[in-house]
């Protein structure tokens, strides 16, 4: 059986030019343009690349974009009363603030995700749209399992009644896609770093989600013959070579399909925040 390799380009070109048609929609109906702003403290290099790439898909869309860059010595209170006046600025519906923040502010992390409104939360993080997600009223969902989730329907794979295994359980991409893939009616899975007999576990699943962390972690052995593996992890080699949290090489013999890293669903994490954005602001305008 040959394997099919979900490659990311081709998922993240369908969902931004769907999100592109939508902006010319709302461009041209409600004479606005969707505005996404985002805040970078400090200068963490990879978060700069990060934001620049988010700034400049915008402007590929014909998204408005802010980037607001401060000093990693911004107080709590400062970075609140930014996050506040963009709560209230019409031309702003999107509304990201880059993780991580400075160690300064890493207690805080909680706090300012909060303060951000729950309609301009393109990230998801916000309580409320955690709340919303396990109860099963989607309203803005983080990006990367969101991302999954669409690679997965653009793909026709099927996950009614799969048998979908989940490893990792954080708050960004295991447990909302746990949520996600419950809502579409998969029986899920959801393995952690204190699963016992992990391998008898991951053999099981039709959809095999990885977000660990840990380079190459899943191997062939842990994949049942013809899944789909959803590979979430971007780790660096010593060699500098970027890998998954899959062996690529060993499963992509074993796999039905299977996502690369890198070009895999890292593509569509962005693709999801244009989405979030349009999505944001077609809503605000219902609520005005
Ligand atoms: P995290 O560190 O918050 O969580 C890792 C999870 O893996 C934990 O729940 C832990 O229990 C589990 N885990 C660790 N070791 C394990 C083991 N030996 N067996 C089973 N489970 C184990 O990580 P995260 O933020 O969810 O990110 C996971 C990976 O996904 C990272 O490589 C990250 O860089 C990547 N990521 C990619 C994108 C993207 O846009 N593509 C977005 C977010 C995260």
């Amino acid at each position: 059986m040959s394997v099919r390799i979900l490659e990311g380009k081709v998922f993240a070109a369908q969902i931004k030019q769907s999100v592109k048609v939508e902006v010319e929609k709302i461009k041209a109906t409600q004479r606005m343009n969707p505005g996404l702003a985002v805040i970078i403290v400090g200068e963490n290099p990879a978060s700069k690349v990060y934001v620049a790439n988010k700034h400049k898909a915008c402007e590929e869309l014909g998204i408005y974009s802010e980037v607001i860059s401060l000093p990693e010595s911004i107080s709590k209170e400062e970075l609140l009363a930014q996050i506040i006046s963009l709560n209230e600025n019409p031309a702003i519906h999107g509304i990201l603030l880059q993780l991580p923040l400075p160690e300064a502010l890493k207690n805080e992390e909680a706090e300012l995700l909060k303060a951000i409104h729950p309609d301009k939360d393109v990230d998801g993080f916000h309580p409320v749209n955690v709340g919303k997600l396990a109860i099963g009223q989607e309203h803005l969902v983080p990006c990367t399992p969101a991302g999954c989730i669409k690679m997965l329907e653009l793909a026709n794979v099927e996950i009614a009644g799969k048998h979908a295994v989940i490893i990792g359980r954080s708050n960004i991409v295991g447990k909302p896609m746990a949520n996600l893939l419950l809502a579409r009616h998969a029986t899920v899975t959801i393995c952690h770093s204190r699963t016992a007999d992990l391998s008898s576990i991951t053999r099981q699943a039709d959809i095999l989600i990885v977000a660990i962390g840990k380079a190459q972690f899943v191997t062939a052995d842990m994949v049942k013959p013809g899944a789909v593996v959803i590979d979430v992890g971007i780790n660096r080699l010593p060699d500098k070579k970027l890998v998954g949290d899959v062996d690529f090489e060993q499963v992509k013999e074993v796999a039905g399909a299977i996502t690369p890293v890198p070009g895999g669903v890292g593509l569509l994490t962005i693709a999801m925040l244009l989405s979030n954005t349009v999505k944001a602001a077609t809503l605000l305008h219902v609520k005005k």
